[in-house]
């Protein structure tokens, strides 16, 4: 069983403009973007489930998310929520999430404009911590943005110290493209991480000794599909030779756990 807990897709309406869009800023898509596109891509990866990761650039977007979200899942697709986190009522839409059923929320600092750290959320961030759901957020920094730090080791650090039961995860193994800064203050702390777009950058060694020294139920497998193809992620995990039953809470136990 393998589950992938960080991908993406579009309404098919809007799957070719979006792609088009994003791929100005980022790398190539290695799937043309529907949800269709992504099940062909998580069958040649050999990947059971994922989880697709929307992002409200602006308030109002929850709403349609929601929809798209509720009419997409099924046994195969974990579909989170987005609220924007200045959305004035986005304390109000945690409690929607919840009543609808979806396992979560992904936030995006750079997309959303904020500081992951930024203390006026505190409501939001004491909602979803209360509500049980999973609070995915892009972190570190991002191709298509400037390098201001708006989400990085530090930054989840605080916010799990705050918030220590919320059912955090950093995405790009705890800050894309910062990795010396994570293996320096958030490998061994109680965050989870998922390895998107990482093994394709860090020194295999570098990313076999950050692993093993991080608490074994809070790493995950996420590929960042399309923007990352989960076939050389998946090959580039199993390279790194990792015990068996920690490769296993990796591709799917510590998944089906947090994400129950
Ligand atoms: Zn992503």
């Amino acid at each position: 069983m393998i589950i992938d807990v960080h991908s993406h897709a579009f309404p098919d309406s809007l799957a070719a403009r979006a792609i088009a869009h994003l791929e100005e800023g980022n790398a190539k898509a290695f799937s043309d973007g529907t949800v269709a596109g992504l099940l062909r891509s998580m069958d040649s990866a050999g990947v059971d489930r994922s989880v697709i990761c929307s992002i409200a650039t602006k308030p109002e977007q929850f709403d349609p998310i929601m929809k798209w979200s509720l009419a997409i899942r099924n046994d195969r697709l974990i579909p989170l929520a987005s609220i924007h986190p200045s959305d004035p009522l986005a304390v109000r839409r945690v409690g929607e999430v919840m009543a609808a059923g979806l396992k979560g929320i992904k936030i995006h600092p750079y997309y959303q404009g904020f500081d992951l750290a930024d203390h006026t959320f505190d409501s939001f961030y004491a909602a979803v911590e209360s509500s049980g759901l999973v609070l995915v957020s892009h972190t570190g920094f991002d191709m298509a943005f400037p390098r201001d730090r708006r989400a990085d080791a530090s930054r989840s650090l605080d916010l799990v110290t705050r918030f220590p039961k919320l059912k955090f995860m950093a995405t790009h193994f705890g800050a894309w493209n910062d990795w010396d800064d994570v293996e320096a203050k958030l490998i061994g702390k109680p965050v989870n991480l998922e390895i998107s777009l990482t093994l394709e950058f860090v020194p295999p060694e570098q990313a076999r000794r950050m692993i093993l020294a991080h608490p074994e139920d809070r790493l995950f497998f996420g590929s960042d599909s399309p923007w990352g193809n989960p076939v050389e992620t998946l090959r580039l995990l199993r390279e790194l030779d990792l015990p068996a039953p920690l490769l296993q809470k990796i591709l799917s136990e510590n998944a089906t756990a947090l994400f129950r």
